[in-house]
């Protein structure tokens, strides 16, 4: 599959992809947030273009709103496709054949840990050692997430083609894909440095999408809340943010998320822009008191009970409804944590109060930032979450 992709207009993008069957074109209009928070900000899809031996006919310009769940299809749509031109290449003579699984050996390589592994592939990139780097990034950002030795999931694949872009950030677009192997898709900026990569967080963010299963809408502040805690959290452990950065960049988020306009309960916001901010920061917030519960009552942390559920219980493909899914991680602790904060969230109709969790953390909001106390429990509390973490790289 090859990827295009330009620049049209400000604030929209095209991608088009050629593929055995045919192209597939898609359009997204997205907003450009400061900390670049788009991906579910898209609203438009086109252009769906099929040819085949027999007849060429276009769907051109078709553009309609799209909710996520849409734009996921289209992308599980593209890597299915890709099955398909391994085969249709392989028909092609035993030259074409022999240079594909040599492309292929080089461009694959696996991750493991624990008995769980990651498959990264990566798309179109022929320079040995960009193709290397690539691979060397997105290992280190996946081990972010590793606990007790062990990936979330047993098997996963992480997928990443390189594309031509004018956006400042390095991975223009991420996205989790939940059908067949549960896969991270990420779409890297030609020319990103490894530095640029390793300072970015969507890949972080996609990985931690693979702690929970399938939430479906009711659930979707708990799931983009759990990867925008994480991504700031799992990245100051990997020691690529600095501890009180990581704090900062989780309240400017929560700032964004106070300020949005949105109305109604959190678990039937609506997908625009504010209800958007809200759900990603309502949601962090949630995540950040049960960290800050479970460290203070109960010996443990939300890394910790969220890698015991994924051992015992987490299917990637699956769905489980968010109150069922909470029973189970409140079992794991063995006793009430996760269900009464869940049923007081979902039902909340504004952004919850960061007090409790700030006084905890010895945090205090000043103008322009934070105010961290270097004294008594709050300090320990900030170093215990934030604090680097040496995980094992795998050989
Ligand atoms: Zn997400």
């Amino acid at each position: 599959m090859s990827g295009g992709y330009r620049p049209d207009g400000l604030s929209r993008i095209s991608f088009e992809f050629s593929t055995g069957v045919g192209r597939i074109g898609i359009r997204l209009n997205r907003e450009i947030e400061p900390l670049a928070e788009y991906q579910h900000s898209m609203e438009l899809v086109g252009r769906v273009r099929v040819q085949s031996a027999v007849r060429a006919f276009a769907f051109d310009a078709v553009i309609f709103p799209v909710a996520p769940a849409v734009m996921a299809t289209v992308m599980a749509v593209v890597f299915l496709s890709l099955g398909h031109i391994e085969t249709t290449q392989a028909q092609t003579g035993a030259g074409r054949l022999r240079r594909d699984a040599d492309a292929l050996a080089d461009s694959v390589r696996i991750a493991r840990a624990a008995g769980t592994e990651l498959r990264i592939e990566v798309a179109g990139v022929d320079d040995a050692v960009r193709l290397a780097m690539l691979q060397r990034w997105a290992e280190e950002a996946a081990r972010a997430t590793v606990v007790d030795g062990r990936f979330p999931l047993r098997e996963a694949r992480v997928w990443i083609n390189e594309i031509d872009s004018r956006d400042r950030s390095p991975v223009p677009w991420g996205q989790t894909s939940r059908r067949g192997l549960p896969s991270v898709l990420l779409y890297v900026r030609r020319g990103a440095s490894y530095e640029e990569l390793r300072a970015d967080w969507t890949a972080v963010h996609e990985f931690s999408h693979l702690f929970h299963p399938y939430l479906d809408d009711e659930g979707r502040w708990m799931a983009e809340g759990l990867a925008s805690y994480f991504q700031n959290v799992l990245r100051a452990q990997m020691g690529v943010l600095d501890a009180d950065e990581a704090w900062r960049r989780l309240d400017a988020g929560f700032r964004r998320g106070e300020t949005a306009r949105s109305e109604g309960r959190l678990d039937a916001v609506s997908r625009d822009r504010g209800g958007t901010m809200r759900v990603y920061w309502a949601g962090a917030a949630y995540w950040l008191e049960m960290d800050l519960a479970l460290r203070h009552a109960h010996d443990s942390s939300l890394i910790e009970v969220l890698g015991r559920y994924a051992h015992c219980c987490l299917d990637g493909n699956a769905y489980v409804a968010p109150s069922d899914w909470v029973v189970e991680l409140d079992r794991i602790v063995g006793a009430s944590v996760f269900l009464p904060a869940y049923r007081r969230y979902a039902a909340m109709q504004r952004f919850p109060s960061l007090d409790a969790s700030y006084r905890a953390l010895g945090i205090e909001r000043a103008d322009a930032g934070l105010r961290f106390s270097d004294r008594g429990e709050g300090a320990a509390l900030r170093a215990a979450i934030m604090g680097k973490l040496e995980k094992a790289a795998s050989r």
